[in-house]
């Protein structure tokens, strides 16, 4: 998977690859990330990337000619690179969406607005896809781009040492994962739930399963709602 982050501030963004999971998996070779500044395709001799808003108020447009002249020079070099646009109302991002890209896509670019955001007419002609992290409002593009790329990565084989952690996470399904115990046994006279350290692994699975539906009951009554209308939930539910 190649990831092409097209941003105004690489320096925020690169330091995410620089440890960890990520990292290794670049010295693996099953990451590759690169960055492209709207910047060097100014025209101008001030660089310029922004404007005043047209019919104004406040705060300044990402112009359109850097950012078309930047996706142009890259589907130039990657036709079938697939183009994300992050913005507050783009469709949600999901764990169904990074699923889908980590299983079908090669090269992943992701554009990091800034200011009032970028001129519509950019991501009319140039998005596959536009997407928001969520109902609030950032200061760029960077942070949902990174968000996205780290969804995305865990779900490559073999970024992830265990790929089984894979399979009982949450939004696999509609239920949350159970929550998660290490040692010691007591800490602060609290104890881990017996049933975890008996190895009885069918028990072992009611245990977390129920711990998974009252989990989600209670941070996430829509998801438990929905999994309740799953027959294969219900079965185990009652
Ligand atoms: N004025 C815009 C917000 C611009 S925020 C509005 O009210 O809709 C500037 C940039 O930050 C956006 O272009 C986008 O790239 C990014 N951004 C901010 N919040 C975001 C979110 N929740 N999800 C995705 N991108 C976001």
């Amino acid at each position: 998977m190649r990831f092409t982050f097209v941003t105004l501030f690489r320096p925020l963004m690169e330091g995410y690859f620089e440890d960890s999971i990520l990292k290794r998996a670049i010295e693996k070779g099953l990451l590759s990330v690169d960055f492209l500044n709207p910047r060097d395709f100014t025209t101008d001799k001030h660089r310029k990337v922004d404007d005043t808003a047209a019919g104004g108020g406040a705060g300044m447009v990402m112009m359109p000619q850097p950012l078309d002249d930047a996706l142009k020079h890259l589907k130039a070099e990657s036709p079938e690179a697939r183009i994300v646009f992050t913005t507050p109302v783009g469709k949600p991002f999901r764990q169904a969406d990074a699923k889908r890209f980590a299983s079908s896509q090669n090269h992943m670019v992701f554009v990091s607005g800034r200011y009032e955001g970028i001129d519509e007419r950019i991501i009319e002609l140039w998005a596959d896809e536009v997407f928001s992290i969520g109902d609030y409002i950032l200061t760029g593009g960077e942070l949902p781009s990174l968000v996205m790329a780290d969804a995305i990565s865990r779900l490559v084989p073999g970024v992830l040492g265990n790929a089984d952690s894979l399979s009982a996470e949450s939004f696999e399904t509609e239920l949350l994962e159970a929550p998660s115990f290490t040692r010691p046994k007591s800490f602060h006279n609290l104890s881990i739930p017996s049933e975890l350290l008996k190895g009885n692994h069918s028990k072992i699975n009611a245990l977390k399963k129920r711990l998974a539906i009252a989990k989600t009951k209670y941070f996430r009554p829509d998801r438990y709602l929905k999994s309740t209308q799953r027959e294969s939930d219900e079965k185990s539910i009652y």
